[in-house]
């Protein structure tokens, strides 16, 4: 039996890309998308979302950001609100992504002031969460990733809470070839299910969508995305490659 929860695949494209490989990716995708029921985002450089909007605007593919800045303007060199994705007609952001926690202080009150932000102006939040290779061989794991959780959808109403995604790393498993086993995956996604239920209500909890990030491939898709509480998955470097990322739709069309 099907899932009741519609899988979404989103890539996360980092400081890479072009918009050449926009046009070559969504070539490579459009045969794909045609009969999916997959949810696919794409979240460019801020650089690129004016012309990749352009580019996927009769498609079914969304756009994403990468980051965004709890204020809605001011003095914030170098910084990107909310207001102006919305003009860019960004439909989603990725917010508390490990490289962001480790390389530029992106700490749980501030997921949860981008969450906020970012929810006030229709974007719909995908909330990063993942422990560190030290964590889990501590056995930290669950604790580190509920903290993370609890931290960054904190106060929330329930509604706002279903408007989020989450987005299970393993800080070991990005960018490494290291995925995490499907069952050290889905076990995760179980016990932040489990933290839905008491930290927001039992619907949340069934119907909030879990990706899982960290080295998904064409290969390796099918088996991770078949797991009872995976819902998708948030893909780095092959969401840059057209012989990859559409294999990796295909896997989550079941
Ligand atoms: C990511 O950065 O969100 C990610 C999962 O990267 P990769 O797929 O390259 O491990």
């Amino acid at each position: 039996m099907g899932k009741m929860r519609k899988p979404l695949i989103a890539g996360n494209w980092k400081m890479n890309g072009s918009i050449g490989l926009a046009a070559d990716l969504l070539q490579a995708m459009q045969p794909g998308l045609e009969e999916s029921s997959v949810e696919v985002v794409i979240c460019p450089p801020f650089s690129l979302l004016q012309s990749m909007g352009e580019c996927f605007r009769e498609t079914s593919v969304s756009l994403g950001a990468q980051n965004v800045h709890p204020q809605i303007s001011g003095a914030y060199t170098g910084e990107t609100s909310a207001a102006m994705l919305n003009e860019m007609e960004v439909k989603w952001c990725i917010v508390g992504h490990s490289e962001r926690r480790a390389q530029f202080a992106e700490t749980d009150a501030l997921v949860r002031q981008k969450v906020g932000t970012l929810l006030q102006h229709g974007i719909q939040p995908i909330v990063c969460v993942g422990e560190s290779l030290e964590e889990r061989e501590a056995g930290k794991h669950e604790s580190v990733v509920v903290e993370q959780l609890k931290n960054g959808l904190s106060g929330l109403a329930a509604d706002d809470q279903l408007r989020c995604t989450i987005a299970y790393e393993p800080v070991w498993a990005i960018g490494t070839g290291k995925t995490a086993t499907s069952q050290q995956a889905n076990s995760m996604h179980l016990t932040i299910r489990r933290e839905l239920a008491e930290l927001a209500t039992e619907q949340v909890a069934s119907e909030i969508r879990i990706l899982y990030g960290g080295s998904v491939n064409a290969a390796n898709a099918a088996e991770l995305l078949e797991q009872s509480e995976i819902d998708g998955a948030l893909v780095g470097g092959a969401s840059l490659k057209t012989d990859q990322f559409p294999g990796i739709i295909a896997a989550s069309n079941v």
